[in-house]
């Protein structure tokens, strides 16, 4: 099918990427909202490669950027200045048709709340994107489910679930694609830290046990030390980048 034989033909196709574990390459990335005076410069000048089963945290205090990095990352907003390329495609030139297909087969995102449809099951909120990336919908959802411990869940409602529980069927409906990039915003801002621990163990094994990247922003300091790679932003800038050779254990962490 398309999607395989996609991803087949450009893990042989040396010459457009020359390093196949970079998920996401950023070069001269930066990101300018408004003009003249009142010019916000969200992103300065961004060089970056996320590599495939990198946990990359992502700290920085409010309105250091962290958004508008993942929003560029994932195609959201355009990049000011600078090229970006995700799973071995650039984004820079796609057409929207193009952009939403890389979309589709390669990213997902999970938001701090949960962005789940009130009026849909969990099962019908993850069934609604599987059915835009192929067929077997009832096997993926039922598998997305099983996979996040959710299975016993699959008919309610959003507000039958609890905050841990709902954020847990967004990551189930964020993986339903399959994606080789999961953009994570604030994941656990809205959870205690008893769920926000699962959130984050499932996060951990997500990323390792399937050679994707998880990019996980957030301000809470606590969270780096399960990262593979921590990214300190300020004012729009790296200001630290630092990789973990042991991260602790997600069940572990506190704050
Ligand atoms: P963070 O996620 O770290 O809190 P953001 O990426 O949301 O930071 O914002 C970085 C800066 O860009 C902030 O100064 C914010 O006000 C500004 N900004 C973000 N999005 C927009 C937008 N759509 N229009 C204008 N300014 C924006
Ligand atoms: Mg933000």
């Amino acid at each position: 099918m398309f999607h395989s034989a996609g991803r087949a033909r450009r893990e042989h196709d040396t010459t457009t990427i020359p390093n196949i574990s970079a998920l996401a390459v950023l070069q001269g990335v930066s990101k300018t909202f408004g003009s003249g005076d009142t010019a916000v410069h969200a992103l300065a000048r961004f060089d970056l490669t996320i590599a495939a089963g990198e946990l990359l945290v992502v700290l920085g205090p409010s309105g250091s950027g962290k958004t508008t990095l993942l929003n560029v990352v994932g195609g959201i907003e355009a990049p000011t200045t600078g090229s970006i390329s995700v799973d071995g495609r650039a984004l820079t030139g796609l057409d929207a048709k193009g952009m939403a297909a890389l979309r589709r087969e390669s990213l997902s995102f999970v938001y701090q709340f949960f962005n789940l449809v009130p009026t849909l099951t969990a099962y019908e909120n993850i069934a609604v994107l599987a059915e835009l990336t192929g067929g077997a919908v009832r096997f993926r959802v039922e598998r997305v489910l099983a996979e996040v411990g959710l299975a016993e869940c699959a008919n309610r409602f959003p507000a039958e679930l609890s905050g841990g529980q709902q954020q847990r069927v967004a990551i189930a409906r964020a993986l339903v694609n399959r994606p080789r990039l999961m953009l994570c915003d604030e994941p656990t801002g809205a959870l205690d830290l008893d769920t926000g621990r699962t959130v984050l163990t499932l996060l951990q094994r997500l990323c390792h046990r399937d050679d994707r990247a998880v990019v996980l922003v957030t301000h809470n300091q606590a969270i780096a030390a399960i990262a593979d790679r921590v990214l300190r932003m300020r004012s729009g800038d790296i200001v630290d980048d630092v990789q973990h050779s042991t991260p602790l254990a997600a069940s572990e962490v506190s704050w």
